[in-house]
Formats: C-alpha cells, structure tokens, sequence
C-alpha cells in the first residue's frame, strides 16, 4: 500500500509533542511491514536543516499563493523514511516552534500557513505536480491538516482519506472573515463541513469529510463522544460513529529501550534491574538532590498545560515532602505554572528539583532514574510517558482516562494476584485523589523491595511496540479504500 502521511511535526526533526513521536514511528513500522508510507512536512528551518538528503523535486503553482513555492524530496531519520517538504520561506522559516512564535503566541497568520500547507498536499495527491509517486491513502493529522479531505471532497479518483485527532483540544478555530479571506470553495461554509458556531474549524473539516477517523486510544474515542469531552464536536463524532475507532499508539522501541540507550548512565532490563539504581543516583546528582538509592524518587515529564494536572502534583507535595521523598521535575509551557515550580524547587531545595525548558536526553534520564511517574492528566488522548517509563520499570501514577486508562493496570488484589499489576490508578480530578494513589504507592515501596520490582518488572515485560498499532492502521486504510466514508 502507499500511504502519504501529513503531519505538522515529526522526530528527529521537529517536535512539540507526542504526534511528533506518532510521525516519526508509525511510518517505520510501516515500511517494515513493506508498506510505502512517506511523509510530508512543512519547511520549518529545522526540518530544511535535519533532513537527510533534500534536493529540489518540483515547483508548485497553487491558484492562491502568490509567493513561491517548491517541494523537496529527501528523507527523515535514522530509517531513512521517504520525505517531501513543502518549503515555502514566506510561512515557514521563522524561528520559535511550528506554532508559536519565539514569545510562545499563536503566529497569526497560522490560518494561511497550514492552508498553504493542506493545498499543496492536495495537489500533490491529484497529481498536480505530475510526480511518478502518488498514495493510495492520505493520512492527515490533528486540525494542521484538516483542510485536505475537504479540499478532495468532490474530486473524482481521489486517494482514501484517514484523519487522525491526537488532542482534540487543538481545533484550530478562526473567525469568518479568515475563511473568506483564505478563499477557500463557498460550499465548504455550511455545518456539514468547515463552519463551526459560525467560526471556521479545520479540525471539524478533517472530521466530516474523511472516510474514516479515529483518535489515539480506545477510551478517549468513547470519552470524546461525549459533551465532557467533546468540545462541542460529540455530535459529528457520534454522527460518524461507524467510521470512528480508537488505536493505541506505540512508541518507539529503538529510542525508548533501556538496554541501548545512549542518554543513559547505566543499561539495565527486567533481568537485571538492580542496575536501574544507578541511573538513580546519576539524576539525583544531575538535580543536585542528596544522592541515596533508598529514597523513593517521583519524576514528571510534560507540557505545563491545565491538561496534565500539574496543579494537582503541587497539592499532594507537602505530603510527599513529609514522607521523605524526592521529585524532579522537566517541563516548559504556562508562564504561572513554571513560576510556580520554580518556587517550590527554592522551598524544597534538596527535595524537588525542577528543569523547565525541552531536554531530550534528560527525559531518558528521568525514565531511567524514577521509582514512579506522575500523570495525574485531565485527559489524555494516548500519552507516551506513562508507556516510556514502564518500559523504564518506572512504575506510572495516572489518573483513569484516555490512553491512561488503556494501558495502565491499577495495584489491587485482583491484579496483584494474577500478576497484571503494573501501576497506579486513581478516579478523580482532585488533590486528595491523586494522593490516595500516591499514598498507596509510598506505602507499597515501602513493604517489600521484592514486590516493587516485580511491579516494576511486569511492567517492562508490556509490549507497547508499533508492530501491533501499525497493523490496525493497515486495517482502517484498506477499509477507507475498498468503502470509503463518505
Ligand atoms: P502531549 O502530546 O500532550 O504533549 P504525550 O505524552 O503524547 O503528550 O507526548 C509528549 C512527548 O513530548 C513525550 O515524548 C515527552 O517525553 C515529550 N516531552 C514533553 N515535554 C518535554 C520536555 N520538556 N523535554 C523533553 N521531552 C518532553
């Protein structure tokens, strides 16, 4: 099958979040599976950069663009994934992240960059540029790429359309006046298409006019059916329920593998994970933190959004200080939140210590070097950090939703006597909550070393590799092309 997979983002070249991690492996696990899937990116300076190989293959002539642009053909990563850039300087070498500009705002003119982006795509998949390669799916990902199955509906011989929601919370929404000003076709603005509450919603776009959709886990698919967790699209999703699943995603087993990873002091496995204690030691000394393998070490990895619940890590800490316990800390994002981490890795000096900013190799560390990790989201769409860190025998705290749900087994006798148990799981969105789980966590550290680490260990035995996720995203192209959606 050939598959063209859009995306705003992808590892190793650019990364804001966990879809960059999807872009960057589900393509591989693809192509092992002698699948040809490709993907296509914007010309971010960091992509022109890390490419490997980019050479000039066409230029494009989209009706209404009046600066240039070009596509270029190279490759992405260690595995060397086929890759078309869409370099068009004009949106896209700026510096700060795909989104936001250096000051972290919105860019305004984002509503233009990523319709640029959509357009050229679809012209490459109608073969407008007469390239000798053309997809038989397109894979279209997060509200960055919902404007291609609505730029397709209506053609004939169109490729099948996959539109994939890896947080449903990003809709790219934007005022009437920008639709009109983007000169997108009038009968897009109708509520079976774009118009959203009379604002334009690329997401929704995606939604309505593929011929299958799906999100990154089963429990958020059903959650977002939802008006809890819908934003206002539960409707549609319902609406389009027989062309709407959950796939969990994977993570990457060559990055993520702590028997060969070179961020790492020391390599350990489930064989041998007395060994584990060593990257303990590493961090606490890389924190500044009193180095003592007996002391049990909390670790958060993320974004500082509303989203992840790190206000509830800030309630339950007085009770983790006073059970004598450490937390480190790596994150960047809301202003507030990391005013207020700062401020505590001050109070609780040789207790917390707290990174903020984007560190690559010091999120291995910290899988590495944790007893536990803390995810207390609001909702979480997949996660990776939950299945990161029990692959790291870095027994997870997270709260029952989404992916979180799907791929952690609470501590109960149930689990601990069939030997599933692999964390910690709690119910509600509060302080006292999440301390009920990490209360039970300090506790069972406590009892017994050797139930720790069989906790520890069942967790690394999980299989979270792509193998079994990119399967069923064979499954849904093939049925998006032998019955398509719409
Ligand atoms: P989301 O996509 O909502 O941010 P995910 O758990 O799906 O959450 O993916 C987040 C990814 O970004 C993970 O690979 C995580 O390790 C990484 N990450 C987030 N913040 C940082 C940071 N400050 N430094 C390094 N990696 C980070």
């Amino acid at each position: 099958m050939k598959i063209l997979f859009a995306s705003s983002e992808a590892t190793p070249l650019i990364k804001t979040g966990g879809l960059a991690d999807v872009a960057g492996s589900l393509p591989v696990a693809l192509n092992h599976l002698d699948h040809d899937c490709r993907l296509i990116l914007p010309g971010y300076p960091d992509v022109l950069k890390k490419a490997n190989d980019l050479q000039h293959l066409a230029h494009v002539e989209i009706e209404q663009e009046p600066t240039p642009v070009n596509l270029l053909q190279g490759s992405c990563g260690p595995h060397n994934v086929p890759l078309y850039v869409v370099d068009a300087p004009h949106w896209f070498d700026r510096p700060g992240n795909p989104y936001l500009s250096p000051e972290g705002l919105n860019w305004p003119d984002n509503a233009e960059r990523f319709t640029l982006f959509c357009r050229v795509v679809a012209a490459f998949v109608m073969n407008r540029m007469g390239l000798d390669w053309q997809p038989d799916v397109i894979h279209a990902n997060d509200w960055q790429t919902g404007l291609i199955a609505p730029l397709l509906s209506g053609e004939e011989k169109r490729p099948a359309t996959l539109f994939t929601i890896h947080n449903l919370a990003y809709q790219g929404l934007f005022d009437q006046a920008t639709f009109m000003r983007l000169g997108l076709p009038d009968h897009l603005w109708s509520y079976t298409a774009l118009e959203f509450h009379n604002q334009l919603s690329f997401i929704k776009g995606g939604i309505a006019l593929s011929d299958r959709v799906n999100t990154v886990s089963p429990t958020y698919a059903e959650e977002i059916k939802t008006a809890e967790f819908g934003y206002g699209l539960e409707g549609l999703l319902i609406h389009r329920e027989n062309h709407f699943s959950g796939v969990l995603n994977g993570i990457d087993y060559h990055e993520w593998d702590p028997q060969h990873d070179k961020h790492i002091a020391a390599a350990f496995s489930a064989e041998s994970f007395r060994k584990k204690q060593q990257n303990k030691l590493a961090l606490q000394r890389e924190y500044g933190l009193p180095e003592d393998a007996h002391i049990q070490l909390f670790g958060y990895i993320g974004r500082l959004v509303d989203q992840k619940g790190v206000d509830l890590i800030l309630q339950v800490l007085p009770g983790i200080m006073d059970s004598g316990s450490q937390l480190v800390m790596l994150g960047s994002g809301d202003k507030d939140l990391e005013h207020s981490l700062e401020k505590i890795s001050n109070r609780y000096h040789s207790r917390v210590g707290v990174f903020i900013g984007y560190d690559e190799g010091l999120s291995h560390r910290i899988e590495a070097g944790c007893d536990c990790f803390l995810m207390p989201s609001r909702f979480e769409p997949c996660g990776l950090n939950q299945m990161f860190s029990l692959r790291y025998g870095t027994v997870p705290i997270v709260r029952r939703t989404g992916g979180l749900a799907d791929t952690v087994v609470d501590v109960d006798p149930t689990s601990l006597a069939n030997g599933t148990a692999t964390g910690f799981v709690f119910d509600n969105t509060d302080g006292s909550s999440l301390w009920g789980a990490v209360e039970h966590a300090i506790n069972f550290y406590r009892r017994s070393s050797t139930d720790w680490e069989i906790l520890a260990r069942t967790g690394m035995q999980q299989d979270f590799s792509w193998e079994a996720s990119a399967q069923h995203y064979l499954e849904l192209y093939q049925t998006a092309i032998d019955e398509p959606g719409l």
